[in-house]
Formats: structure tokens, sequence, C-alpha cells
């Protein structure tokens, strides 16, 4: 028997949820019966598992308020639970309608007239996902649903201080057998993980830079691909002929929604500085309107920072930058309320690369501001960071912003809008640097990571060959 793991409720700080980790024994029989399940899924072609899919869908909806209540109590904020549940049932409709045409295979021509090419794939049999807290749903689910339709069994290991919305889910999962053959949620922390790993042909990895590497280390051990969802610390650049009124509604939404807890939220902004000031002033006028979700979950729009750990970081980055000169205009502290940790929207200036809050993920509503004097010093402050998630480029030229654009090392830009990448799920992406590394999870192209291309080489004539023996003596 695993040791029971205590989970904290974000809101009240108390520990009102137990869960109990699969031995690894168990886990692995878990392993095997998903592998067995895969064989027949497999099998059921496209259109059937799309079937127990939009089945499974039915169910969901069905139960949406159980599942969203859950979510709720694991993360401590409403309005982005309910478009959390929202969004993960529309994925299971946007890869059901994609599936057909992207599991097709191609007959063709080769270079040799008469040998002719038919180009198959075979899906990997057992995925894993590991996930984190911060889109507890979304993010188990983002790889699952594509990996499900293209024919294989998936494990998913969510995280462990966001794990309250696994019985609802399974309670819905269990009413359809086709799927409940294939799919299967587990509870657990990093031991969990680890083990998990040992037992899947494909790993999907959503976390830190720290647990990354030990994920891609794991996977090369083993030999198996591992795509790879890491930390960001995203940059918006505001050139001198932005539109404030839209810049600064769009960092600060980008900046504090989810409470900043969003791997693409933007932490670092970068202002010409002829507008500096009036950039900042209009930022922080901003956030004194948004207000804390506190007492009741309905009064405001900033939740409870939902790990204890990450509030702990949040509260050093902070600490940091105040040590060493910077100038907190708004906010600037985690405070304890109700036994939860609460963060208000924060603009601070006088900040450097030096300080943390500039280089190292702070993942709360932080906005840090600095002037800069030129474009490239601007592209370059943007560029200084291990991470390369995605950025923002604000200005009135469309040629300009593109030209910067070009030259930020982040594998998606919003261009006078921030965090564009989270609300769209057209256009590939791969992360820069150590934001992640693998194909890209956004775009058709997300469906076919688990598969494995294979090409059936077909001769069409009756030659023998090689050629010497056509020589007859
Ligand atoms: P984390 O790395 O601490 O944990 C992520 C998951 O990994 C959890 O389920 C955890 O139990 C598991 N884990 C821990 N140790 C493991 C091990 N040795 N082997 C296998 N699994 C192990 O991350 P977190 O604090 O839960 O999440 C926050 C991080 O996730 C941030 O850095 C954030 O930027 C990142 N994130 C990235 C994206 C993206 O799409 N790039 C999206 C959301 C969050």
């Amino acid at each position: 028997m695993s040791k029971p793991i205590e989970v904290r409720n974000p809101r009240t700080g108390k520990f009102d949820y137990v869960i109990v980790p699969p031995p690894p024994k168990l886990l692995s029989q878990q392993c095997h019966r998903l592998r067995r399940g895969q064989i027949i899924w497999q099998k059921l072609g496209v259109e059937g598992r799309i079937t127990a899919l939009k089945a499974w869908k039915q169910v969901i909806l069905s139960e949406r308020t159980l599942l969203t209540e859950a979510l709720v109590s694991d993360t401590g904020r409403l309005s982005t639970s309910i478009i959390e549940v929202d969004s993960f049932i529309s994925s299971i409709d946007k890869w059901c309608n994609l599936a057909p045409q992207l599991l097709q295979g191609t007959a063709k021509n080769t270079s040799i007239p008469f040998i002719a090419l038919q180009q198959t794939a075979v899906p990997y049999a057992l995925v894993g996902v590991i996930s984190p807290w911060n889109f507890p749903l979304l993010l188990s689910t983002i790889d699952t649903i594509p990996a499900l339709l293209a024919g294989c069994a998936v494990i998913v290991k969510p995280s462990e201080i966001t794990p309250r919305f696994v019985a609802p889910l399974m309670t819905t999962l269990n009413t359809i057998p086709q799927l409940r053959d294939v799919l299967n949620f587990v509870e657990g922390a990093g031991q969990t993980g680890a083990d998990l790993i040992e037992d899947v042909d494909l790993i999907c990895f959503t976390g830190s830079i720290e647990t990354g590497h030990l994920v891609a280390e794991a996977a090369a051990q083993k030999f198996i691909p591992a795509f790879l969802e890491l930390g960001g610390k995203d940059p918006a650049i505001v050139l001198e002929s932005a539109d404030l009124d839209l810049a600064t509604s769009a960092i600060l939404w980008a900046s504090v929604a989810n409470t900043g807890q969003s791997c693409s939220a933007i932490e670092r902004i970068y202002v010409a500085e002829s507008i500096f000031e009036e950039f900042y002033h209009q930022l922080v006028t901003k956030a004194h309107q948004l207000k804390l979700a506190y007492p009741t979950i309905e009064s405001g729009e900033i939740g409870p920072i939902i790990s204890e750990k990450q509030a702990a970081i949040i509260n050093d980055h902070l600490q940091d930058a105040i040590s060493k000169g910077a100038v907190i205009h708004c906010g600037g502290k985690v405070e304890e309320l109700g036994g939860g940790w609460w963060c208000r929207p924060t603009v601070i200036t006088k900040v450097s690369h030096s300080m943390k809050i500039m280089t190292e993920e702070t993942f709360g509503p932080i906005m840090p501001v600095m002037p800069f004097s030129t474009i490239e010093e601007a592209i370059n402050l943007a560029n200084d960071c291990i991470y390369g998630l995605s950025a923002a480029v604000f200005t009135q030229s469309e040629e300009l912003a593109i030209e910067v654009a070009d030259k930020i090392e982040a594998g998606v830009i919003s261009i006078n809008d921030a965090g564009l990448t989270s609300l769209i799920n057209e256009g590939e992406r791969n992360a820069f640097k150590f934001s992640g590394l693998g194909g890209s999870r956004i775009g058709t192209i997300g469906l076919k990571r688990f598969l494995r291309k294979k090409a059936l080489l077909i001769k069409t004539n009756s030659n023998k060959d090689p050629w010497w023996f056509n020589d007859e003596v």
C-alpha cells in the first residue's frame, strides 16, 4: 500500500482531500490492461473511436456541474474553471472532426515507376501523460484526446496538487466500456509519474524545466519519444507607436489571467522610454480595478495562488526585487487571507535583469516594467532568458512588428495583443530554448505525434530484380 497524500485546499489552506497512489506493481498491471484494450481500440477504426468519444462527451455534459465543482475546489477560482470545462468539451468535438482526414493513408508513386508506395501509420500502443496544476483538466486532456483518436491507449497522471477533478471524470469514463479499457487517470505525485514512464511507449509531459529534465532523461534511457511542454517567462515589447490603451489592457489580461499561473503569462514588459511613464501609469490604474475573488469566489477576478510552493516563489521574487531597488506601484506582496495565499495585480518599475523577477519564472500576477532606448536593446532584453515559449509586440506598424517578432526567440508571438497562444488552436509552434522539446501539440500535427509512419513499398510488375537475374545465360 502506497502512502496517502493529503491535498491542500487553495482557498482555505486546509488539507481536506486525500489521494492514494497505486503501488508500482498495480500501476504496471493497469498499464498492461490498457495495452490489451488498445489492440481492440485500434481495430475499431477511427469512426468507432469517434463514436465512443462522442458518447463520453454526452455523459460529461450531463455531469458537467460535478466536474466543474471539483475543479473549482482544486483551483479556488470559478470563471476560469467553467472556461476550462468548456474548452475540454469543445476539444473533443474539434479532434473528432479533424481525425478522419488526418488518419487517412495515402497511395503514391515512387521515383521507381514499378514501385508504388502506400503510406500508413501505426499508433504508439500506450501513451503516458503527466500534467501540472495550473489548468488541471485541460492539461491532462490536451494530449489525451488526440492520442486516443490516433488509436493509442492513454494513462494520465495529473498533478497531486489538484486531483479532485479525477473522481467525477472517472465516473463519466466508467460509463463508456470501450473507453474505460483504454484510458485511465491515476493519482499520485512525482514517484508515480516516474514509475509511469517505465511502462509507456511515449510520454507527454507538461510541467517545470526541473522535472522536464528528469522526464527527458528517463525517456532517453527507455528510448521512447518525450514531448516536453515546460515553463515560460514571456516578454512583451511595447514600441513607441503602440496604442497604449490597447497595449495596457491586453498586457494586464495576459499577465494576471488565472492569477498569472499560466506558462504563457506576460512576465516582463519592455516599453520605449518616451512612453514609459504613461504606460505604467495606465497599467497601474487598470490593475487597481481588479479585485481578489475573496471573501467569496465571486468577489473579484483574481483567484488564490493554487500551489503553496508557488506562493513562496512569488514572495521570494518580490523580496529579491525590492531588496535590489525595485519600486512597487500596486500589489507587491503575497498575503494570507482565510488560509489561502493571495497576490493582487502588481506593477513594478526600477527593475533589471539582475533580479529573479526578470529572469526566472514567477507564475504570479506580477508586471515588472522596464524602459528601453532602442529596438535592438528591447530585442536583446527579450532574448536574455533561458525560456522561449511565447511573446508579444505592440506597435501600429505591422511591418515593424513582424520584423521584431522574427528576432524574438520564441514559438508564438502575439502582435498588438498578448497571450493569444492560449486562445488560438491553429498554427503549429515549437517551444524555443528550455521551454520545451518535441513536435507541436497545437495544430493538426498534434495528433500525428502519436503515430509511427510506415511505408509499404509495393512492386507492381513481375520483373525479377536485382538486375543480374535478368541476364539470362
Ligand atoms: P512540476 O514539474 O512540479 O510537476 C508537473 C508534473 O510532474 C506533476 O504531475 C508532478 O507530480 C510530476 N512529476 C514530478 N516529479 C516527477 C518525476 N520525477 N517524474 C515524472 N513526473 C514527475 O510542475 P508544476 O509545478 O505542476 O507546474 C508548473 C510548471 O508547468 C510551470 O513551470 C509552467 O510554466 C509549466 N507549464 C507549462 C505549460 C506549457 O504548455 N508549456 C503549460 C502549463 C504549465
